[in-house]
């Protein structure tokens, strides 16, 4: 489903160059929960943000259902990020429009019908639980109720692929652990592959089927949680 196929990505910036990303080799199947841990800077948001052409690859191709995404033309890569959600670690919620609208927002740059609109927004708030908050404003919601619209914005336009950027990293641990049985839910029940970013072992723990460790961009190990973390 995502594909990494030796990518590499180099920044650029007052003539020195850094790899952020190097020669990573990575397969993530469809319905997967799929986590990449390791420290600050170690290339993680780097990595995400090539999935959805947010950065290209310097080297290398990523892959979406074999397609190659840097070989699509403008018209095919937008209707390709629309099967992307991504959230954030501080949500990046429109602040001046209500739970409602900031659900509603990318149905509406999809030129998707407003009756349709309104019954996809209506059903997405109560998979994730705030049918009763349509009509707040983001800074009167908890952390993890944003988080919650965070990824009823994401799910509005059925994506495929969910990218998580340190989804949890801001929250206490209780409201981690709902957040993360949300995250559980959007697989099972939507069958949506998620590739998630963390410097927080719990999390990987708690919902990943699949791991790599990362470190000076390169992934250092991979595999299932057992055969990454159970001491030998
Ligand atoms: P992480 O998410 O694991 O903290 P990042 O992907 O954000 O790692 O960053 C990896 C490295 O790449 C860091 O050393 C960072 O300073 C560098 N980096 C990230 N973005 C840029 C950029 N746009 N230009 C130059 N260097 C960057
Ligand atoms: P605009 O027309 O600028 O988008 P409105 O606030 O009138 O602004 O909303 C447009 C449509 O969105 C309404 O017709 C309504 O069906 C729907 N809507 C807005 N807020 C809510 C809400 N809290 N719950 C359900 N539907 C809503």
């Amino acid at each position: 489903m995502i594909h990494f196929d030796h990518v590499t990505k180099v920044y650029e910036s007052n003539g020195t160059s850094f790899k952020a990303v190097n020669d990573v080799e990575l397969k993530v199947e469809k319905g997967e929960i799929f986590g990449v841990i390791g420290f600050s800077g170690a290339g993680k948001s780097t990595l995400i943000r090539l999935v959805n052409l947010l950065e290209r690859p310097t080297s290398g191709s990523v892959l979406l259902n074999d397609r190659d995404m840097a070989s699509l033309k403008k018209s095919e890569l937008r209707e390709q990020r629309r099967k992307i959600g991504m959230i954030f670690q501080h949500f990046n919620l429109l602040e001046s429009k209500n739970v409602y609208h900031n659900v509603a927002f990318p149905l509406s740059l999809a030129g998707v019908p407003k009756k349709e609109i309104d019954s996809r927004v209506t059903e997405i708030l109560e998979f994730v639980g705030l049918s009763d908050k349509s009509t707040q404003y983001p800074d009167q919601l908890s952390g993890g109720q944003k988080q919650r619209v965070g990824i009823a914005r994401a799910l509005a336009t059925s994506p495929e692929i969910l990218l998580c950027d340190e989804a949890t990293s801001a929250l206490d641990p209780e409201t981690t652990k709902s957040i993360l049985d949300l995250l559980k839910r959007v697989r099972d029940e939507y069958n949506i592959t998620i590739l998630m970013i963390t410097h927080e072992m719990n999390v990987i723990r708690e919902v990943c089927d699949q791991v790599a460790v990362m470190e000076q961009g390169q992934l250092i190990e991979q595999g299932t949680i057992f055969d990454v973390f159970s001491n030998p």
